[in-house]
């Protein structure tokens, strides 16, 4: 069934150094594109070799494996997922013939920050600034009992908090229940020559029986954000840090659902004023679902906010120790 998409795929092959498509990758090392749905796609057989991992189709799933990792892709879906974690790709991978297909947007801006630490701009992590989002006279999402504004101050702090006594320098968009306007946090990260933009929100649904963390970073130039009717924004840019982006979130995606159990709903694009107008790579939190009844009594509970300051504060933990690495 999942050859089946091949017919309506015109395909122009072309054989290509890898140091076209990245000028980091080994020449050596070919990675074939071809030209499919007004896009470029690379073989995902070659990607595995390029990383060293094994590539082979299994129960409607591509997996790309080696020692430590695990890329699992879905042909025809956006959602893949490395070491468990799920990511949502800007372009549904597609099978044709013994050959699977991801787009070169998703290899170079998606799944190789996550994998290679070299794909990743080295810089200075010291000031992070931390954006409870809402406030003041903007509430937010409303839960029973609870209102957004309020948890995400909550939750921000005690990220602060932890990341204080880890050594970092911690900036606060606000400290108080009061009133910013979306450019006024990213003017204070600018102020403050922040290195790291972290923006703590929590969700709503019509259907009350949605639940669950996502985390999103900047749709790079030529994708659309996750939830964007529109297949391809192509004057919108990205920004200088898409890589960086893409591995801060997924670090902290990943340390969110290990911790707290909760339904993993990806490291997802978006292209929200904030993670637009950052100076520095920046992401958005959003920790739960107040029109959850159980996730709205967890969110407020003291051990889960501390559980959720925990696992942010070791994802961007991981990340720096990505960012010195040179490996
Ligand atoms: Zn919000």
């Amino acid at each position: 069934m999942l050859l089946s998409c091949g017919k309506k795929v015109l395909l122009l092959a072309f054989c290509l150094s890898i140091a076209l498509l990245s000028p980091s990758l080994h020449a050596s090392n070919k990675i074939r594109f071809i030209r499919a749905y007004n896009n470029k796609y690379v073989y995902l057989r070659d990607v595995a070799r390029y990383y060293g991992m094994k590539c082979y189709v299994w129960k409607g799933m591509v997996t790309l494996s080696s020692k430590y990792t695990k890329v699992l892709f879905y042909p025809q879906k956006k959602a893949a997922a490395v070491n468990g974690t799920k990511i949502i790709l800007s372009f549904a991978p597609f099978v044709r013939g013994n050959d699977c297909f991801i787009s070169s947007k998703d290899f170079l801006s998606t799944i190789d920050p996550i994998l290679r630490r070299g794909a990743l701009t080295k810089h200075t992590l010291r000031t992070i600034m931390i954006d409870p989002g809402h406030g003041g006279k903007d509430n937010g999402g409303k839960g029973v009992y609870a209102k957004e504004k309020s948890l995400a101050l909550q939750i921000g702090r005690r990220v602060g908090q932890m990341l204080q006594r880890k050594g970092y320098r911690v900036v606060i968009t606000r400290n108080s229940d009061r009133y910013l306007t979306l450019g006024q946090r990213t003017d204070l990260a600018r102020k403050y020559s922040a290195d790291l933009f972290v923006s703590i929100h929590t969700n709503i649904a019509a259907n009350k029986a949605v639940d669950g963390i996502e985390t999103f970073c900047l749709a790079p130039a030529g994708t659309a954000s996750t939830h964007s009717k529109k297949t391809v924004w192509k004057t919108s840019s990205g920004n200088s840090f898409d890589k960086n982006n893409m591995n801060i979130a997924f670090q902290v995606q990943q340390s969110l659902i290990n911790r707290t159990k909760a339904d993993d709903r990806g490291v997802k694009r978006a292209r929200f004023f904030v993670l637009r107008n950052a100076s520095c790579p920046a992401i958005l939190i959003e920790c739960g679902f107040l029109s959850n009844k159980s996730e709205e009594n967890k969110l407020r509970s003291t051990w889960y906010q501390n559980l959720i300051a925990k696992s942010i504060v070791e994802g961007i933990l991981r990340y720096h120790s990505r960012i010195v690495s040179s490996k």
